[in-house]
């Protein structure tokens, strides 16, 4: 394999699709090009570009990539998602073993959500060219905000809507290289047989002046409680810690989603009614099972940022409150006997135990 004649150094935090987009937009390279010519045949079938790539990267993965693009391994390493692995445990749970495995809920592998502003760039010249990165941090969905731009993340393209449900993929239309990284690449109808399928292509980097709805902005507290959550991802928390409390996060935030409106008071009226919003369409969807709602409200996160940070605002408190137990005592009460007790659901042994009393003081953020 030879280096490519040019390259681009990736920017700050971002991501190994960020970096394919860019780079193939430079060199006017499809993104599949770019990873047959890394010698990543192995995982990728015909335009299907595994999302577990962005997870991690074998060695010859990553020496391959490295010097196609004249970087080290070690820079190619850091495009993945793999520096979190110990911390945010959704990683490990999704990194291929033996056999095809889903990527865990509480990651967006094929479609982050994304700040128009970061993705506008800086005034750099490859980024005035190239557009920002896209960043790694948007793959996981405890990252609500941007906290440089002071703005609830998008969940989706302003002008196609999409994505409405999850492709699998880790970048849409891989054969595709007209597109400007900033651009929506999801398809918006279907091929004919005078014509191809066409990109959305809509712009992702520049704010809708007619949103109708006049997204709030996040608040102070909200800020500070995002910025909590990014400082686990930081060496300065040690990883035990970090993947302990994401993981009390995940069961609180379930038993909240599956409970509400019993956490309501844990939050301001405002984003508590985004919750409630949430919480309705989501098992107010008379399309869906009573299984497929309860397993959404238990495992998934909300895309809309504003009840994404509303859930997990309030699953951080109740972890939080002194009396923790008496809590945790109520909501699975009501989990169990109220009605929103359903076949298929039974709170997990730790909620149990938990409530039975573990009322260890958490962090103080
Ligand atoms: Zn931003
Ligand atoms: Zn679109």
């Amino acid at each position: 394999m030879h280096p490519l004649p040019r390259s681009l150094e990736p920017a700050s935090g971002e991501s190994l699709v960020s970096y394919l987009l860019r780079l193939g937009h430079r060199l006017s390279l499809r993104p599949l090009q770019l990873i047959r010519a890394a010698g990543w045949t192995d995982r990728v079938q015909a335009t299907h570009i595994p999302g577990s790539l962005l997870l991690n990267l074998t060695g010859p993965e990553a020496q391959g990539f490295a010097r196609l693009t004249r970087q080290t391994a070690e820079e190619v390493s850091a495009l993945t998602l793999k520096q979190w692995r110990d911390r945010y445990p959704p990683i490990a749970l999704s990194v291929p073993g033996p056999g095809p495995k889903r990527p865990d809920p509480w990651l967006f592998v094929g479609s982050p959500r994304y700040c128009p502003t970061c993705l506008a760039g800086d005034c750099t010249p490859a980024q005035q060219l190239h557009g920002g990165p896209w960043r790694k941090l948007w793959h996981l969905p405890i990252v609500f905000s941007c906290v440089e731009h002071q703005t609830y993340l998008e969940a989706s393209c302003p002008h196609c809507g999409q994505p409405r449900a999850i492709s699998g993929r880790l970048i849409e239309r891989a054969n595709d290289h007209t597109l400007h990284p900033a651009q929506c690449r999801w398809t918006i109808d279907s091929p004919t047989q005078k014509r191809k399928s066409r990109a959305c292509g809509g712009r992702l980097d520049q704010r809708v002046a007619t949103d109708p709805c006049h997204r709030p902005h996040p608040t102070q507290g909200i800020l500070r409680f995002q910025q909590s959550l990014l400082a686990r991802l930081e060496p300065l928390t040690p990883a035990s810690d970090a993947s302990e409390y994401f993981t009390d996060l995940r069961l609180a935030t379930a038993l909240i989603g599956t409970t509400w409106p019993a956490g309501k008071h844990l939050l301001d009226t405002a984003l508590a009614g985004h919750v409630t919003a949430y919480v309705h369409s989501t098992s107010g969807n008379s399309s869906t099972s009573n299984r497929l709602q309860d397993h959404r409200l238990r495992d998934v996160l909300p895309r809309d940022s504003i009840a994404c940070a509303g859930l997990l605002r309030a699953a951080h408190s109740l972890l939080k409150a002194d009396d923790l137990s008496e809590h945790l005592s109520q909501l699975v009460h009501t989990l169990e006997s109220g009605r929103h007790a359903r076949p298929g659901y039974a709170s997990t042994p730790a909620m149990k135990t938990r409530a039975r009393g573990d009322s260890e003081t958490r962090p103080n953020h």
